[in-house]
């Protein structure tokens, strides 16, 4: 059977991005669809750190408090251990926010959050596992999406199309935006360590490498800084991961043993942007137009803000009439500045994250410096827990 919906907005992609911006424009009034590919929100690690400026869209919407019922944990100052010396690196507490940490909840959870909250609005629709396969003209102007569901193929049109599908879309490629980049110097290795009842890691871990310890309850999910294009997956390859892990933390020695190949997840890291975010009748946000590094989790942030500026700004015009080119270029013109600033800090971050002096190495001149001067950590906090340009509501 096939279907066909019309509506004002169709959204490629139920991430951070697209249920935010969903639930945004579904409480503007307008009627949204969007569109996900899997059944749930439940797959693979993708993230988890909701930071401050983040927490207050949520207060402002009224979501803060069934956000806190969630499992989470709060993190007011990121931490660095040197070989066992500890400094701050980004330090929260004094931001201009409600909240003043950073928060870890698994990425399902707080999908789950936003696809409850756009639910409760009847002009809200989330069709779930449906592929979108691709785009529909009318002449130049893309006028909806084509996909794969449940019940056949289902064309959705809309006055407006926002690809928030993620780094891999296809669909921008479709409308002839092609990201350009920089070749990103390191990729990340993903996987889960045993834990003990009263196991405990810092969460920054450096030395000879790096290595980011989230701690989900019953297990560690780590992350371990390498150099681009150095995993192939093989044994040596392992063995020379589990050699580097002991270096840095030799109490992970024993666990990180146990860690087989298959457990072993790839990120390759991606630094890139649309040069344009938009095409006659089509918008992209959140990694869509933009895939991020990992340095200091900013991607949900990012593609939060993105939907904000993006609701705020089309809400009004898509109530009325499909946006024109001029009115989605505002959205581009909006968001652009803060990923670029982002991206080129990034950038400076990647040689320092993957410094391998042997352990032991006296700790570098500019986290000593950092440690040395705590002012510092503080602008970091805002830099990292507000974003370069925070986007409100209204
Ligand atoms: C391993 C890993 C760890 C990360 N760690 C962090 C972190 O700690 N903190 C942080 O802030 N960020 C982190 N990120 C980045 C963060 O997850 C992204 O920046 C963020 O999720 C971007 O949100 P988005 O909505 O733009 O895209 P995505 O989260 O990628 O969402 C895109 C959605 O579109 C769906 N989709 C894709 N193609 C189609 C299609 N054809 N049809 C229908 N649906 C489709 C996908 O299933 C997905 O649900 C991490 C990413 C990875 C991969």
């Amino acid at each position: 059977m096939d279907i066909r919906i019309d509506t004002d907005c169709v959204i490629a992609g139920g991430g951070p991005a697209g249920l935010m911006l969903g639930l945004l424009l579904a409480r503007a009034g307008i009627d949204v669809v969007v569109v996900e590919k899997h059944a749930d929100f439940l797959r693979d690690f993708r993230g988890d750190t909701i930071h401050p400026s983040t927490q207050d869209v949520l207060a402002e919407l009224g979501l803060l408090d069934a956000f806190l019922a969630r499992p989470h944990a709060d993190m007011p100052r990121v931490r660095l251990s040197w070989h066992g010396e500890e400094l701050t690196l980004a330090d929260f507490t004094r931001l201009p926010t409600r909240r003043k940490v950073m928060t870890f909840m698994p990425q399902w959870d707080f999908l789950d959050l936003l696809a409850d909250a756009a639910e409760a609005y009847t002009n809200f629709r989330l069709l779930r596992s449906t592929r979108v396969t691709g785009v529909i003209h009318d002449g130049d102007r893309i006028i909806g999406i084509s996909g794969e569901g449940p019940d056949g193929t289902t064309d959705v049109r809309a006055r407006l199309v926002v690809d928030a599908s993620g780094r891999d879309s296809d669909l921008r490629s479709a409308a002839g935006l092609i990201p350009v980049g920089v070749a990103a110097a390191m990729d990340v290795l993903w996987f889960r360590l045993a834990k003990a009842p009263d196991d405990a890691y810092p969460f920054i871990q450096a030395g000879a490498g790096m290595i980011i310890t989230i701690d989900r309850g019953d297990f560690f999910q780590i992350a371990h800084v390498i150099p681009a294009g150095t995993w192939t997956g093989s044994e040596e390859d392992l063995a020379l991961m589990r050699q580097r892990i002991a270096r840095i933390s030799p109490r992970m020695t024993g666990p990180v043993a146990r860690v087989a190949r298959d457990d072993v997840h790839l990120l390759r890291v991606r630094l890139e942007r649309l040069r344009r975010w938009y095409a006659d009748g089509l918008l992209c946000i959140g990694d869509a137009a933009h895939a991020m590094s990992p340095a200091g989790g900013v991607g949900i942030n990012l593609a939060i803000q993105d939907a904000v500026a993006t609701a705020r700004i089309l809400a009004p015009v898509l109530r009325e009439r499909a946006p024109s080119a001029r009115e989605l270029r505002r959205v581009q013109r909006r968001r652009v500045w803060p990923v670029r600033v982002t991206q080129r800090v990034q950038r400076l971050l990647q040689r320092p994250l993957l410094s391998t002096p042997d352990a032991g190495t006296a700790m570098p001149v500019p986290l000593r410096f950092l440690r040395d001067h705590p002012a510092l950590a503080r602008i970091a906090g805002r830099f990292v827990g507000l974003g370069a340009r925070p986007e409100r509501l209204d």
